[in-house]
């Protein structure tokens, strides 16, 4: 498959285009973003992580009947997907009361949201993705009602699908956004499921293992995503610095064992 043009670059993504109009490539970057842009890193390896756990996840999701963008890895940062039309919708849905919710609305951290709370936001940077309703959504022409109903219904599925195959890790998924897209009638999921668009947080310590170590500064985020990114896919994990290599184990620089280890013929699909 051939990279061709780029057709768009976001904060953390560049979307290609390739050489059939059905398939474009998403190259996970090793930039990093918080606060609407207002903080920004490059952290070297961090889109081969983002790219291994969002496969692991599309993968795990089509295998349980969830119709995905994803088609196959092409190495460690680049993915393969079906080109769909874009909703400009963050669908973000929570179990436990983090982040924007608690700063909004008088919830505590860590209340159990029960049944699942869903929060859509529209896509619009310029307008700091203010929160949409279903009214406004049918208003703005974004999505039909029948479109609303499928995207919350496959949004709920996801989290019942997620939840339960990360507190297998002793991870607690406390909420995550995912975005949509159209292929003629279907809608498929699109973009990206990673730390970076995730809270999760260790069942036991209730410690952060996502992008909120990199918003709050935390702790070291790239350990963070190394060691979660492993816990998820079940890869072996890379040894850490200064670790005793066995023979043949060696890795070439900059390359994750994430993919191999999790989906040895993941090429060949
Ligand atoms: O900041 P807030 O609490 O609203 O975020 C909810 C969830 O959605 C978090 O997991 C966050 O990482 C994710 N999110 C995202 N992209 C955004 C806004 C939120 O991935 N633009």
């Amino acid at each position: 498959m051939n990279q061709g043009k780029l057709l768009y670059a976001g904060k953390a993504k560049s979307v290609y285009r390739t050489d059939t109009k059905e398939t474009l490539i998403v190259d996970f970057r090793d930039d990093i973003t918080a606060f609407d842009g207002g903080k920004k890193d490059t952290l070297k390896n961090k889109g081969s992580y983002n790219a291994g756990v969002s496969a692991f996840f599309f993968e795990y999701l089509e295998k349980h009947g969830v119709k995905t963008h994803y088609l196959k890895m092409l190495d460690n940062n680049r993915m393969a997907v079906r080109t769909l039309s874009m909703i400009p919708l963050e669908v973000i849905v929570r179990n436990v009361a983090a982040g924007s919710i608690v700063r909004n609305y008088p919830f505590k951290e860590g209340m159990k949201l029960n049944p699942p709370v869903i929060v859509i936001d529209f896509k619009d940077d310029s307008r700091h993705d203010p929160m949409l309703n279903d009214d406004l959504i049918i208003a703005l022409n974004l999505a039909t009602p029948q479109e609303l109903r499928t995207i919350k219904k496959i949004s709920l599925e996801i989290n019942r699908l997620l939840s339960a195959l990360l507190a297998k890790q002793g991870i607690l998924l406390v909420d995550f956004k995912i975005e949509f897209g159209r292929q003629g009638k279907t809608i498929r999921l699109g973009d990206e499921i990673s730390m970076d668009s995730m809270r999760l947080w260790d069942k036991k310590t209730k410690e952060s293992l996502d992008k909120d170590v990199y918003r709050f500064n935390k702790g070291d985020v790239m350990a963070t995503y190394n060691s979660v990114a492993h816990r998820i896919t079940g890869a072996v994990a890379r040894p850490a610095a200064g670790a005793k290599k066995k023979p043949g184990a060696e890795q070439k620089e900059g390359q994750t064992s994430l993919r191999r280890a999790a989906k040895p013929k993941a090429e060949k699909r």
